[in-house]
């Protein structure tokens, strides 16, 4: 399975799952047809399954004309998101299994961004090859997703599950706010040597245009401060031991950073 990353909208990523061998894509996330259509144009391949994390626009924006012209796709998301995103044909729930070619990704339920939110993990298939999770508006790159319907508690649990992924798992989220993230992390860890060289890479990265997503989970759990509620300096820095209320002091200084 080889995964294309399409920039969409200002700051969006669409990824484009591809099978070589059957000429097949699936989307995830489609927030504009157009760049899904030049991909698998230039792939020759047929869309044949749309992965929707959440209900939100720019996520499901270009369900409804990638229905159109393949009507023979699957449209996947939560079960809880029933209603909510156009053309859903199949709702699924923590634990369930979706296939893509010859790869299975398993359901995680992650609410907190909004109550339906869904990741999609397809775990590695041979020693030493990175599993991928694609997470949508749940977790960030040095970040993770306003809370627009769920509450700390359960967005603290959502990225507990997140977070027992294998470090050499890569999180591909929907957005590219990684630096901004990254600005806010050291105000709050600035301690953290391995948040330090993360920012100094991703502000040179971002210099140079480039993207910083996916990353890994390894990763976000060095530096990443919505991960990082047991750590003496975060829970220093909103003045709490508390899980939940760690989680959600920072969040709360992450929306008016
Ligand atoms: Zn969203
Ligand atoms: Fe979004």
């Amino acid at each position: 399975m080889e995964i294309y990353r399409l920039p969409a909208l200002s700051d969006n990523y669409i990824f484009l799952l591809h099978d070589q061998n059957q000429k097949i894509g699936a989307v995830v996330d489609p927030a504009e047809v157009r760049p899904v259509l030049e991909k698998l144009d230039l792939l020759g391949a047929e869309l044949v399954s749309i992965f929707n994390t959440h209900h939100h626009p720019d996520h499901v924006g270009a369900n409804q004309q990638l229905i159109q012209k393949f009507p023979q796709l699957k449209v996947y998301g939560g079960i809880e998101d029933r209603g909510r995103i156009p053309g859903q044909q199949v709702f699924l729930q923590e634990g369930d299994r979706v296939q893509f070619a010859d790869r299975v990704a398993e359901v995680l339920f992650v609410p907190g961004h909004t109550i339906g939110h869904i990741a999609y993990y397809f775990p590695s298939v041979a020693l030493g090859e990175t599993g991928e999770l694609f997470c949508g508006d749940t977790l960030f790159a040095g970040g993770c997703g306003h809370l627009f319907e769920g509450t700390p508690a359960q967005m603290l649990e959502s990225l507990s599950k997140l977070r027992n992924l294998p470090n050499n798992t890569r999180v591909w989220c929907a957005h590219e706010y990684t630096l901004k993230n990254l600005q806010f992390a050291m105000t709050v860890d600035k301690q953290n040597v391995d948040l330090q060289s993360r920012f100094a890479e991703v502000k040179a990265a971002r210099r140079r245009n480039e993207a910083t997503v996916p990353s890994m989970i390894g990763v976000e759990k060095r530096t990443n401060p919505f991960l990082r509620w047991e750590q003496p300096a975060l829970q220093l820095a909103v003045q709490s031991q508390d899980p939940v209320q760690t989680f959600a002091r920072l969040r709360g200084k992450k929306d008016k950073f």
